[in-house]
Order: C-alpha cells, then sequence, then structure tokens
C-alpha cells in the first residue's frame, strides 16, 4: 500500500469539495487530510477512493462517504485525550479519523469478518483504537469503560438506545442517525435532567442490527 503523490492530491481535493459542502471544523479537514481513505478500501476501489461516494466493505456493508464522516466527526466536537465509544467499526476508516483528532477510541463491531480484518488492520497502521466485537445496541459491555465523553454510531438505529445513553457522561455527546430506511442525524447532548436532541437533516446508513453478533 502506497500514498502517492496523486493520492495526496486527490486528497486535498476531496477535503476542499468538504469545505465547499459547508464542513468548516478545520481539525477535522485536516484529519480527513491525513488519513489516506484507499488504505481502507480494496485496491480494486483505489481510483473511487477519494469521491464523495459511500462504497462496499466486506459483509455487505459500507464505508460512510467522506462527507458523512466529516458531519459526524463535525458534530462530535472531539477534543484530544476524550474517551470516544464508535458503534460500527466496519473499515476503521472513522475510527482512523478520531484517532487522529486525539480521542482515545473504543469501538465496536458486530460481524465477526470485519472485526477480524480491521483489528489488526488499525494496529498496524499504528491507529491506537481498543477494538471489540460484540452488539453495540447494548453499548460496549465486554469491558467497562464508561462514562465515555462521546458516543458516535455510525449505523442506521431504529431508535436511540438506552444503554448507549447510559454509557454517555453527562455533559456529554450522542452523535447517531436515527430511522430505518432513511436516518435523521441527531445529537443528544446528556444533561443531569432530559436530554437535549438537535437534528441535522436525513442521511441513509446501512442498518443497526441488534442481536447475536456473527
Ligand atoms: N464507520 C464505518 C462504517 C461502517 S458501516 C466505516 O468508516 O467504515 C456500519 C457498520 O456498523 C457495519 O460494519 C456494521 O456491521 C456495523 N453494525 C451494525 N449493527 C451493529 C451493532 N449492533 N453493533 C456494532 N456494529 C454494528
Amino acid at each position: 500500500m502506497e500514498d502517492t503523490y496523486r493520492h495526496k492530491g486527490l486528497r486535498q481535493q476531496m477535503v476542499d469539495a468538504l469545505r465547499a459542502k459547508g464542513i468548516t471544523d478545520e481539525r477535522v479537514l485536516e484529519a480527513m487530510n491525513t488519513v489516506p481513505r484507499h488504505f481502507f478500501l480494496d485496491s480494486s476501489l483505489d481510483n473511487l477512493a477519494y469521491k464523495d461516494q459511500p462504497l462496499p466493505i466486506l459483509c455487505d456493508q459500507t464505508i460512510s462517504q467522506p462527507s458523512t464522516v466529516a458531519f459526524q466527526s463535525q458534530l462530535l466536537e472531539v477534543e484530544p485525550g476524550m474517551k470516544v465509544l464508535e458503534i460500527g467499526t466496519g473499515s476503521g476508516y472513522q475510527t482512523a479519523i478520531l484517532c487522529t483528532l486525539g480521542a482515545r477510541v473504543y469501538t465496536i463491531e458486530r460481524q465477526k469478518a470485519l472485526f477480524d480484518r480491521t483489528k489488526p488492520f488499525l494496529l498496524r497502521m499504528n491507529y491506537r483504537a481498543k477494538c471489540y466485537l460484540g452488539d453495540g445496541y447494548k453499548g460496549l459491555t465486554e469491558v467497562d469503560y464508561s462514562p465515555y465523553d462521546r458516543i458516535i454510531i455510525t449505523c442506521g438505529a431504529p431508535m436511540i438506545p438506552q444503554p448507549v445513553v447510559d454509557q454517555l457522561k453527562v455533559g456529554g455527546l450522542l452523535v447517531i442517525p436515527v430511522g430505518d430506511e432513511l436516518q435523521e442525524m441527531l445529537r443528544l447532548r446528556k444533561t443531569d435532567g432530559e436530554p437535549v436532541i438537535e437534528k441535522f437533516g436525513n442521511f441513509r446508513f446501512v442498518p443497526m442490527l441488534g442481536g447475536k453478533q456473527f
């Protein structure tokens, strides 16, 4: 795997396009300019890696399109050193962006084939996320590092899972696409009382699947 001048040039163009689409967080833009997205894809998709489109990964899943990754990362307002839980590791691309933003990342994936591939890959690439296999609808139950400063869900959830909110710090943020066919991007801020929920338009994600992992 090589990060050539051509890849770097295409990545810069992708970042310019993200800026044009309204991404304003410079740290997010810089992270997107740093992480080689083509490393996270099958080499046959190399030419498409820096276009703003979702692409297939293993197990009929998709790597989210760059503008969605940037948008969710921007909503998450990650500061260096924060403890972040990601649900839906997939290719590990969003994970790598969170690591590049300086977060301490815990990520959970329910498909064993993806987990088996992405965990060693992230390690090889020096992204120090902790990867777990399990059903993220319950949050991270394999080990307990809660409460998290931030939680990001990268698959379409039927509703806001209460066990996930329970693992969020008071004052913390959860970014989650909610809905069946089409999802609405929500950001929940946990408070001492009722959570505050903001809405950020429609997106399309692969569904969050509950039950036993396979
Ligand atoms: N962030 C990923 C997006 C992958 S698509 C990336 O950048 O590539 C969403 C992922 O969520 C898929 O890999 C899917 O298997 C996973 N997923 C779906 N339901 C889940 C659940 N209940 N718990 C954990 N992961 C889940």
